[in-house]
């Protein structure tokens, strides 16, 4: 597996510790406050394909899933709790980007609107960006009915059984949609850890409901 959690109990990818001027992390529920208050912006989030430029500690009074920029020392962040973070780097245009992403995200293609938005904002090519996509419930836990499974029939049209109770595999469905993006497969890094089945390491809202806590996860560019 290529994350690996460290001292602080924050998942980092190993592929991308050679980038020196990147700062990154999943948190776990052992990581409470890893991430710095000051420098840092995060959003109210919706379940939307909002995606919002930071530039500054302003932004989390915004509405939105998705926070990308490329100012220096600036954390963008996001809280989970079995929805799928998932973090960008732009190495070429030192641009990052944190998205919140559960299966409503999956179904608005929010992790595709974000590499177009960057594209946009940074001049970032698709196929430069790497993605890692952390911590969030697996297939053995997430569990929909018809009218959820039926919502992803176009990122698994292979599947005869989403019309009925079955399950998905959320963090599939964001390669899927990476890849067609125009991301390279080889650039996305999967934690493959469940939160629902680790009640030691992580948050569920699934497992635990009203009680569950969250867990931030953060990338910037470093100053
Ligand atoms: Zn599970």
């Amino acid at each position: 597996m290529p994350f690996r959690l460290d001292d602080r109990g924050v998942y980092r990818c190993e592929e991308w510790e050679p980038i020196g001027w990147l700062e990154h992390g999943f948190g776990t529920r052992l990581s409470e406050g890893w991430l710095p208050e000051g420098e840092s912006a995060d959003l109210k989030q919706i379940h939307s394909d909002l995606i919002v430029r930071a530039d500054g500690p302003a932004s989390r009074f915004c509405e939105g899933d998705a926070l990308i920029t490329d100012r220096q020392g600036l954390w963008v962040r996001i809280r989970t709790a079995d929805c799928l973070p998932v973090l960008f780097v732009d190495e070429r245009r030192r641009a990052v980007a944190a998205v919140h992403c559960g299966w409503r995200g999956v179904r608005l293609g929010l992790a595709a609107a974000t590499v177009r938005r960057m594209g946009e904002e940074f001049g970032s090519a698709a196929g430069d960006l790497l993605a890692a996509i952390g911590p969030g419930i697996g297939e053995c836990c997430f569990e929909v009915g018809p009218e959820v499974a039926m919502e992803s029939r176009a990122v698994f049209p292979e599947r005869a059984d989403l019309d009925r109770k079955t399950t998905l595999d959320l963090e599939e469905a964001l390669l899927r949609q990476l890849e067609q993006a125009g991301v390279a497969r080889a650039g996305v890094s999967r934690a493959g850890l469940c939160t629902r089945c680790d009640a030691g390491l992580f948050h569920s809202f699934r497992r635990d409901r009203e009680l569950a806590g969250r867990m931030e996860s953060g990338i910037r560019v470093r100053r």
